[in-house]
């Protein structure tokens, strides 16, 4: 076995990193090298795996404090038992995934919700994840999307049961697993493997099914419509329960873990449930007073400018923000004054600035000599 890489450096993250921080470094070394989006590199899968088993110590206090006081000899004194590349299961992993993403954005209902059940019955199919990115617009109002996805569905033909005449499988007596013992730095280990001869499922059947080859399943490529509530953000997901792959043992089939991800807007820029935009009022206005039309995600809006209003100014309008997720209350729109000075004038309007500017002259002049005073004042 190649000599283990700090669990730090495996994350990226500093000794001194804060649970926060370990959670997202980990979650986005999770994404990025999740073997659905890396079918069949080795190296991604050993870069997962590298991943979760960093995470699984530095997010447990007790691992944690052992690794950073003793380092990997640590994990195997203090019985912890340390992991054989073996030893830490892709289930291990996604036991993580329940708990890393459901606390964001903290959601109920169809959301989150924890990870794999670890019942005794047939293993479910595996999970698949999908990222899907909205607009600002598709994210006030909710929408649906649809989205091509590949994976296992249920064999049509033996319905699901991989043909006739199943039996326990020798092997294994039924269990589906298998255990074999093996030397690691860390002594003895027992490693449970998935059975060679049956798969998993603990059976054997006689008369497989020609279209599955006795998998109980086929691959498929269908277009679903995943139904996106409003109020959602980058970082949310929806599990959508039995749209994963079907198991080939039998059991019930896997989830489709979507994830959100916010366009960005070329005029929006979104904190929470609150938008910021900046809008260019003309000189006069800002000078005179009157209204100005400011657009949102459900239209336009006009906004009251009063005499004198300076650029940089922040106006707030209500309600024309996000909604929230489960609630129709929605944020506020701030709109960020700015002036707009014309570039190109007419005749008529250049000589009606420069009379502008003999009217103001004086005024502006004192102005400008009563800063500089403060400044040399302040210097002295
Ligand atoms: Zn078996
Ligand atoms: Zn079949």
């Amino acid at each position: 076995m190649a000599a283990k890489r700090d669990y730090y450096e495996v994350l990226g993250v500093p000794k001194n990193a804060s649970a926060d921080e370990i959670k997202r470094a980990y979650k986005k070394l999770a994404i990025k090298y999740h073997p659905d989006k890396n079918p069949g590199d080795k190296e991604a899968e050993d870069k997962f795996k590298e991943a979760a088993e960093a995470y699984d110590v530095l997010s447990d206090e007790k691992k944690k404090a052992q690794y950073d006081r003793f380092g990997h000899e640590g994990l195997s004194a203090g019985g912890f038992g340390g992991f054989s590349s073996g030893g830490f299961s892709f289930e291990d992993i996604f036991s993580h995934f329940g708990d890393i993403f459901s606390d964001i954005g903290g959601f109920g209902g169809g959301f989150g919700g924890g990870g794999r059940p670890r019942s005794r019955g047939p293993a479910p199919g595996e999970d698949l994840q999908i990222g899907i990115a909205l607009t600002l617009k598709e994210i006030a109002e909710g929408t649906v999307k649809k989205v091509r996805i590949k994976r296992f569905k249920a064999c049509p033909d033996c319905n699901g049961k991989g043909g006739s005449g199943t039996k326990i499988c020798e092997s294994c007596n039924g269990k589906g697993q298998v255990r074999r013992r093996m030397q690691s730095i860390f002594g003895e280990m027992v490693n449970v493997a998935t059975c060679p001869d049956c798969g998993g499922s603990g059976e054997s059947i006689s008369n497989k099914c020609k279209i599955c080859s006795g998998q109980k399943r086929v691959k498929t490529e269908d277009t679903i419509e995943v139904k996106i509530p409003a109020g959602v953000a980058s970082g949310n997901y929806l599990k959508l329960r039995g749209e994963g792959n079907a198991s080939s043992q039998g059991g019930a089939a896997g989830s489709l873990i979507v994830h959100i991800e916010e366009k960005n807007d070329e005029f929006f820029v979104r904190d929470g449930q609150n938008l910021f935009c900046k809008v260019f009022v003309p000189v006069y206005r800002l000078a005179l007073g009157g209204e100005q039309r400011v657009p949102t995600l459900y239209g336009e809006v006009k906004v009251k400018i009063s005499a004198g209003l300076q650029p940089g100014t922040q106006l707030r309008v209500r309600g024309q923000g996000l909604p929230g997720y489960n609630s129709d209350y929605k944020g506020d729109l701030f709109v960020e004054v700015q002036a707009h000075i014309p570039e190109n004038l007419s005749g008529k309007e250049k000589s009606l600035y420069e009379e502008l500017r003999s009217l103001g002259q004086d005024r502006d002049e004192k102005r400008e000599r009563g800063l500089l005073d403060r400044i040399k004042e302040f210097f002295s």
